[in-house]
């Protein structure tokens, strides 16, 4: 991974060069940001930069043939350590930062990183979902981080900042990573082969609020069948209301009983359909941008009066979509909130 095949985080790239430049790039750092954005791939760049044989320890660039680049893009550099959470545990295990019970003190982050550099100058960890380490884990590393030596290197990934330890943030030098742009994510879908249309990619990336888990997420095919179904009711004149709270509620119905679940759904749906008043703006106000749907135009052509006004709806049915929103973030009760959206948007079409 090279640091031009990173999308956005200029900012943060910037920081770090000017870092090595001066030569003080320090020992701890922790990239803090949203889930599913970079992070991690920033950080595999640099210790791909910092090892690479044929570039200065000064740039943040790598070669991509030199023996170090091959294993770090193979993922076996032996002075790399990484580790993160497994998929199916909420907590990082204690296991991978000071070793098993068999081997306590003897594997994990800390003892690694208590070792001479086997093949460059350093050694380098990548702590992924540092957020999820319990107080243990944390104490553990923090005896690491207190004795800093010349040759090593801690990155932290964390998505939650709050759930660091003051005691922990105080030893890293804190980088706050920004959310993607909508081109970038589309890009990436396409780049990563995971859709192969330009219209269906910017389509995900409008609502995937600049992360790219977000967006994996969202080519889920029956997320995909639902946002069809409900922009196709959100489209018809005049606008049914039982017919939509129908749709949504049998959608949230249809994730089963885990309240979280269903509040996600209906997240979900809220984003769909602000999404979709978003786009019937764009249009009403002349700047689209050329991705939107025939039946967004139809949509905005059915509603009376001169642009102005269609405007003018169009933006209070986007309103009441973010108020919506809200409410769901409020733990509101869906159902309420459904019902009376639905009479809500049919008013403010009818005026
Ligand atoms: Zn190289």
């Amino acid at each position: 991974m090279t640091t031009d095949q990173i999308r956005g985080h200029q900012p943060i790239l910037e920081m770090l060069q000017r870092a090595l430049s001066r030569g003080r790039l320090p020992h701890a750092l922790l990239f803090a940001g949203d889930a599913g954005i970079g992070k991690k791939r920033v950080a595999l760049s640099l210790a791909q930069c910092l090892f690479c044989d044929q570039t200065s320890a000064d740039e943040l660039t790598s070669c991509g043939e030199c023996a170090s680049c091959k294993q770090m893009v193979a993922g076996t550099h032996p002075d790399l350590i990484s580790v993160e959470c497994p998929p199916d545990k909420a907590i990082l295990p204690l296991s991978l930062i000071i070793g098993g019970d068999d081997h306590r003190g003897r594997e994990g982050v800390c003892y690694e990183m208590s070792l001479r550099p086997m093949v460059g100058d350093r050694r380098i960890a990548i702590i992924d979902d540092a957020d999820k380490m319990n107080a243990e884990s944390a104490n553990a590393l923090l005896k690491t981080l207190e004795e800093p030596s010349a040759n090593y290197l801690m990155i932290l990934i964390a998505s939650e900042l709050d759930a660091i330890l003051p005691t922990i943030r105080s030893r890293c030098q804190l980088m706050r990573f920004g959310r993607l742009s909508q081109e970038d994510v589309a890009d990436l879908l396409i780049e990563q082969q995971l859709l192969d249309s330009a219209e269906q990619a910017s389509q995900i990336a409008r609502v995937s609020e600049g992360s790219l888990n977000t967006a994996r997420q969202l080519l889920d095919e029956n997320l995909a069948a639902l946002r069809v179904n409900i922009t196709r009711i959100l489209g018809k004149h005049p606008f049914q209301p039982q017919v939509f709270s129908q749709a949504v509620m049998q959608a949230i119905d249809d994730v089963g009983g885990n309240t979280a679940a269903q509040r996600k759904t209906a997240n979900w749906i809220i984003k769909f359909c602000a999404d979709f008043y978003h786009q019937a703006l764009q249009i009403a106000a002349g700047c689209n941008s050329g991705l939107e749907s025939d039946s967004i135009r139809k949509f905005v052509a059915g509603i009376p009066g001169e642009p102005e006004d269609q405007i003018e709806i169009i933006g209070n049915l986007l309103d009441r979509m973010l108020q919506t929103e809200e409410e769901i973030a409020r733990n509101a009760t869906i159902a309420l909130c459904i019902e009376s959206l639905s009479e809500d948007l049919r008013g403010i079409q009818m005026k």
